[in-house]
């Protein structure tokens, strides 16, 4: 029945830091990170991050004792409980991978709220090292768009979604990096856009707002995300015609950023 799904980036906008960062550093692996980051695609990093937490003696066990120890803010769970119980499918795409993530969803006990999580695959192999695979296998078919990183684009995978709902569904998109810019601009007129206020995505979308056809809704913590989109999901549930209250928030938006 859901006529709205709501989309969520993973890292910075449902927990309050970079999960691939939180492992690293949690493990004491920073330095070598740090020194390695410059010489390869980040997400061809992180694997290679996960050879070295194996072959020093760390353990499946001790990553996903880190993660289960991953800050976010208390209204994060409840703003994601309260939407899946009004209804919503909610989805995560991320350019983290999915074994961090079902780790942490599973431990906060929220999993059965997503219907779907589109991640960069990632297994235990034979040796029990963490392997972590590019969602797009950028060699063999490469997604051509210049404003995504080669492992993932998330706009690709909006209009995977976009496709596969009807026309009436409305989507809520809610992220913080620069990659969640690319799916941001793939969003109908229909739809919401949830910008993390002072983060990449935010100041990429405040460059030229006209770009963005969704609403722009943004937000800085997880009070402010439990608020806004529960407002936008009542608003739609209700079927009221709040008019008013979108121009007013685009021009508002418009308006802040148009003097700098
Ligand atoms: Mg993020
Ligand atoms: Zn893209």
């Amino acid at each position: 029945m859901a006529e709205i799904v709501v989309v969520f980036d993973f890292d910075k906008t449902i927990v309050d830091c970079d999960s691939d960062n939180w492992v690293v550093d949690e493990l004491g692996f920073s330095v070598l990170f740090n020194r390695l980051h410059p010489t390869m695609p980040w997400n061809t990093l992180m694997d290679k991050m996960m050879m070295e937490l194996h072959s020093h003696g760390k353990t499946i066990d001790d990553i996903v004792q880190v993660l289960q120890m991953i800050p976010i803010h208390p209204r994060i769970i409840p703003a994601i409980k309260a939407a899946h119980a009004l209804g919503c499918d909610l989805r995560i795409v991320s350019d983290a991978n999915t074994f961090f993530i079902e780790t942490i969803l599973e431990h906060l006990k929220i999993r059965e709220c997503f219907s779907d999580i589109s991640s960069n695959p990632s297994y235990i192999n034979e040796d029990g090292r963490l392997q972590i695979l590019p969602y797009h296998d950028f060699n063999k078919f490469p997604h051509g768009c210049t404003l995504c990183p080669p492992n993932m684009c998330k706009g690709e995978i909006i209009e995977k979604i976009q496709e596969s709902l009807g026309e009436k569904k409305r989507l809520i998109y809610l992220g913080d990096g620069s990659g969640d810019y690319c799916p941001s601009l793939r969003l109908k007129e229909q739809d919401f856009v949830m910008p993390r206020k002072n983060f990449p995505v935010w100041e990429l979308i405040c460059k030229d707002p006209l770009l963005i056809k969704a609403e722009i809704h943004e937000w800085s913590n997880g009070e402010e995300l439990e608020r806004v989109s529960l407002r936008l999901i009542n608003k739609i549930c209700s079927g009221q015609n709040a008019e008013f209250i979108s121009s007013n928030c685009k021009l508002h938006f418009m308006c802040t950023f148009s003097s700098d």
